[in-house]
């Protein structure tokens, strides 16, 4: 098997044994992370950055030597870290995000940043003022987004494996069209401080691998307590690697709600196929309710932009990354300065969330929004008392055509009907692979109890095996 092809696990494995360096594994996926930014409109255009070399403590520890991408919305310290955003073009924190220094500190080098919609707003990355990101089953179609840059790394096979972030689906869709492992953990999990924020209600750090195994292990590697992120939690119990094979006497619900309306044809066979494989596991499978379910995007639509108006306020042109030139006072920096450095999604998602956090309508939006948020959160609770966990498609369609749904916000927001209520509810998800519809990857979502990691990553270990899903033919 060649360096190119060995998950982040078997490479640190190897590499803690001798039998492979950490050097030459760098600079094999350096040198086709470079080739990837250098050929431009050519390329998948994965990359805002690319490593010159390793760092150079890199090599101690139990991510040994492995690379790793990193979605732009982090800051890396001394690094470009622009949250694919013409506002903050050419910043350079003066510190590293938690969840990255603690990739570092296990060993691993950082290999690059990668493209993301601006300020993870978007489901296609077409948001990103570096450009869309094509993906690498199809080049004319989208790899999803926000994370749709680190997806389409790992399936292309750019990057061993690549950190996101989830506000509402933002790891898992990609995943799902790209055919790779995307994990959305438990809301505080892992610290967000470092994490330029979207909603920071819902925003949360995740994995984007090629298999079950390595998401578990990034993500024992980020979670752990941070002074600097007061929203944090205790994960009450050790993470460990998973081993499942089978998944005899789980109870597995399918809710209605999320299953039938809306998701292609194509989807739905595969994600049908995939029932059927857990089955034959051993699970059992029902139906369960999740009553409030469709009422998750319009809900989210309107508290993630209320939070985002808020977050984004702070980027007037005199803190951080660009400034207008030559104001003729104060307000004409801000007001240009804004003007020219956020692209339209992210001014339309300021003017909603200002709209709904309006001192007339606070209460009628915002208010309400929060009060569907708890009737999700409930729902959930009820169902889990049924079952173990919750399947359902991750996406309702497998990737469509870059442009396809630039024009229309509202079937772009789509996307996200089936992550949102995982999202809103703050509980983990995993995406992966279960088969193809048209040549096209299709996800598959496996939900559970907030802090359930565990055995949520054994559960997708076993069904990953079962399901044998290939992604040879996006390696580029
Ligand atoms: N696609 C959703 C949005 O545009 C979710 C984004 C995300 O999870 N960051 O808001």
């Amino acid at each position: 098997m060649g360096i190119l092809e060995l998950s982040a696990y078997e490479a640190a494995e190897q590499i803690a044994a001798g039998s492979l360096s950490g050097g030459e594994l760098f600079a094999a996926y350096r040198d086709r992370a470079a080739a990837d930014r250098d050929a431009g409109e050519q390329g998948l255009n994965c990359f805002t950055w690319v490593a010159e070399e390793a760092a150079e403590e890199s090599g101690e520890g139990l991510l040994a030597g492995v690379p790793v991408a990193v979605k732009d919305l982090f800051c890396t310290e001394g690094v470009p870290s622009q949250s694919g955003s013409r506002i903050l073009e050419g910043y350079l924190p003066p510190y590293t995000a938690t969840a990255v220094r603690r990739l570092l500190q296990d060993g691993a080098s950082l290999l690059a940043k990668t493209n993301q919609d601006e300020f993870a707003m978007g489901s296609s990355n077409e948001n990103s003022a570096f450009g869309p990101v094509r993906n690498p089953w199809d080049r004319s179609r989208v790899p999803g987004g926000s994370s749709g840059g680190s997806a389409a790394a790992v399936a292309a096979g750019l990057a061993p494996w690549a950190l996101g972030t989830d506000t509402g689906g933002s790891i898992r869709q990609p995943a799902a069209l790209c055919g790779v492992v995307g994990l959305k953990p438990t809301y505080g999990t892992i610290s967000r401080y470092g994490m330029i924020a979207f909603a920071s209600s819902l925003d949360q750090a995740g994995p984007l691998t090629r298999d079950v195994r390595d998401a578990a292990l990034m993500l024992r590697s980020m979670a752990g307590q941070d002074p600097c992120d007061a929203t944090y939690l205790r994960f009450p119990e050790e993470l460990v690697l998973p081993h499942a094979e089978r998944l005899d006497g789980l109870r597995l619900g399918v809710p209605a709600e999320l299953t039938g309306e809306g998701i292609e044809q194509g989807v739905l066979a595969s994600f049908q196929a995939a029932l059927g494989r857990a089955e034959e596991l051993g699970a059992q499978l029902s139906e369960v309710k999740l009553p409030h379910a469709p009422h998750a995007l319009a809900a989210y639509y309107v508290l993630a932009p209320a939070e985002a108006s808020s977050n984004l306020a702070r980027f007037d042109g005199v803190r951080y990354g660009m400034r207008a030139e030559a104001p003729a006072d104060l307000l004409d920096m801000y007001t240009r300065t804004r003007h020219d450095g956020f692209g339209a999604e992210v001014k339309r998602r300021i003017m909603l969330g200002t709209y709904a956090l309006s001192s007339g309508y606070y209460d009628a939006y915002y208010g309400r929004a929060q009060r569907v948020r708890t009737k999700i959160s409930e729902d959930f609770r009820s169902a889990f008392a049924e079952v173990d966990f919750i399947l359902t498609p991750t996406a309702p369609t497998v990737a469509f055509g870059l442009g396809e749904k630039t024009g229309d916000p509202l079937a772009m927001y789509l996307n996200d009907f089936c992550t949102v209520p995982m999202s809103l509810a703050g509980i983990p998800a995993i995406s992966i692979p279960c088969g193809l519809s048209d040549g096209l990857p299709v996800g598959l979502q496996l939900a559970g109890p907030a802090f359930s990691e565990n055995r949520l990553l054994d559960a997708a270990h076993a069904l990953e095996g079962a399901l044998g899903f290939d992604g040879g033919a996006a390696r580029v």
